[in-house]
């Protein structure tokens, strides 16, 4: 978070503004501006130098009207519960945009796992655990992993948890590793899903992915997996970018004739950082860090970080482009957004674009609570699925209000959990 920026303050002024555009009685807009509970705690953790280090620990329950609560857990020296807080409340809005029984939480630790050994992140896994395994689980709320966090933190922390429970409860935690509770097609989820909703867009258009092109920022799991399936349904992918650790700058890879997803993917780290020198030799043009949103193809899939379509590039983008995916959280400024409306391009906004991971992860839940796995083909059958309904759902509704898809989401997301508040009695 930097300067004064408040991300927790702009969530509660999203919400204010669709929760107008519903008319929501006082009641329902006091509950679902604020989280139901938050837990501030802290860890003591004995450091391998032998003395204890207390970190700051957080777990906060946006909603759990609909479900479980459900949101990963950051690590960062720089957490801050605001930040917590307005992630978990765009996790209600997520899991509702594509109606899945799930409410919406995030957790978080100040530390830097970089700075600290396995044997300390372990400790410090267990710890959080301890403080908090009476407020969590399987039917309360779900865990999973986010920023510097792994496969390998979540089962450090699902083992903490049935050590404390006493039994084995496996869908306490999601983005566990496969043949430990985790899901197969986990890893293809987020950008699989990205790729489902533009098809349907595509095809809303009487268009087809197969001739089309597409642009994309990033090329990280996100992005290649995205880059992936738009290939394999007969789309041509011209760009795809990266940040680049050595120059401290990012640039974009240009093939005109289409790329070789599997090929740069052998080129590239596990950061995503795609290597400039092999590029170069097979043939891709190298351009700056913004020539991927000035490409004359029919999609644009920011995937990569935030803030990246702006009021400085969102001018940029061609009169060829349709759609624009968000497989990104918040890579449309406000400001932005007004452009791309201006154009008419059909955007599919973060919440329902990326939201293919979180559902795989309440496949993983289903799967543990069955304790019976599907084949990866099930799993992104029943994702295609998911994502394909909740696209069509949110474009009917902008269709019908001839309001911005980014607005139809929100009210869509946003009156599913007033309206189970209101069921439920609560208001
Ligand atoms: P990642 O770390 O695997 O990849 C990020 C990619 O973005 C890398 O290729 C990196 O080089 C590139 N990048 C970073 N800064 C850049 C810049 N300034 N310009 C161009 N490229 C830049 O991350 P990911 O898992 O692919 O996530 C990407 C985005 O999608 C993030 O906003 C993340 O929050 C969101 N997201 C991810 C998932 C998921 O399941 N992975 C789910 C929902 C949302």
């Amino acid at each position: 978070m930097s300067g004064n920026f408040n991300p927790f303050e702009m969530a509660q002024r999203q919400f204010d503004a669709v929760a107008a555009k519903l008319n929501l009685d006082e009641g329902t807009r006091a509950l679902l501006r604020a989280p139901r509970r938050e837990y501030h705690f802290t860890i003591p953790v004995r450091m391998d130098n032998g003395q204890v280090k207390v970190f700051q620990g957080f777990r906060v329950q946006h909603s759990d009207a609909r479900g479980p609560a459900k949101g990963g857990i950051r690590f960062h020296p720089d957490e801050t519960v605001d930040t917590v807080r307005a992630l978990a409340t765009w996790m209600t809005w997520k899991t509702s945009c594509v109606d899945i029984p799930l409410g919406g939480g995030k957790g978080g630790i100040i530390c830097d796992p970089r700075l600290m050994s396995d044997a300390e992140q372990e400790r410090l896994c267990r710890g959080y655990i301890s403080q908090i395994a009476r407020d969590i689980g399987p039917f309360q709320d779900v865990p999973a992993p986010d920023v510097m966090t792994n496969g390998q933190h979540m089962l450090w922390m699902m083992d903490e948890y049935e050590k404390i429970a006493g039994g084995r409860f496996p869908g306490v935690i999601t983005g566990k590793p496969v043949g430990v509770g985790g899901s197969l097609g986990r890893t293809e989820a987020t950008g699989y899903g990205v790729v489902y909703t533009v098809r349907e867009a595509l095809r809303r258009m009487n268009k087809t992915i197969k001739g089309s092109t597409a642009s994309i920022q990033g090329f990280g799991n996100v992005a290649q997996y995205a880059a992936k399936l738009f290939i394999e349904l007969g789309g041509k992918v011209t760009c795809v970018s990266c940040w680049d650790n050595t120059d401290k700058k990012s640039y974009t890879f240009k093939k005109t004739s289409g790329i070789d997803v599997d090929f740069l993917m052998s080129i590239t780290d596990k950061f995503g950082s795609i290597t400039k020198g092999r590029a170069k030799e097979a043939g891709y043009e190298i351009l700056d860090a913004n020539a991927w949103i000035e490409q004359d193809v029919e999609v644009l899939m920011p995937n990569a970080i935030e803030n990246q379509v702006t009021a400085e590039t969102a001018p940029k983008i061609k009169s060829t482009v349709k759609i624009i995916a968000e497989g990104a959280n918040g890579p449309t400024t406000p400001e932005a957004d007004e452009i791309v409306k201006s154009k008419g391009i059909v955007m599919i906004p973060d919440f329902l674009a990326n939201a293919g991971g979180v559902t795989c992860s309440y496949f993983e839940q289903v799967q543990n609570n069955m304790n019976y796995y599907w084949t990866k083909e099930e799993v992104l059958s029943k994702l295609d699925q998911k994502m394909s309904t909740a696209f069509n759902a949110v474009a009917d509704l902008a269709e019908q209000k001839k309001v911005y898809m980014r607005d139809a989401a929100y009210m869509i997301a946003i009156e599913r959990v007033a309206n189970a508040c209101k069921l439920r009695g609560w208001v």
